[in-house]
C-alpha cells in the first residue's frame, strides 16, 4: 500500500497550470482540447479555445 503524500495536489496529466477560465473567471482546473480552436475547461465547462489560455 502506497503512502500518497500529495492529496491536496491536483495532478494534472500534461498542463502544470492553467489561469482562470476566459469566460467566466473561474479557477480552471484542467483543459480539454477538442481541436485546434475548440477545448473544454472544467469544471465549469466553458468551451474556449485553447489559445486563450495560453499567454505565451
Ligand atoms: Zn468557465
Amino acid at each position: 500500500m502506497e503512502v500518497n503524500e500529495t492529496l491536496a495536489a491536483d495532478d494534472s496529466p500534461s498542463m502544470s497550470s492553467v489561469p482562470d477560465c476566459p469566460s467566466c473567471g473561474s479557477s480552471v482546473a484542467s483543459m480539454t482540447v477538442l481541436g485546434p480552436t475548440d477545448g473544454v475547461v472544467a469544471p465549469c465547462g466553458c468551451r474556449i479555445a485553447p489559445d486563450a489560455l495560453e499567454s505565451e
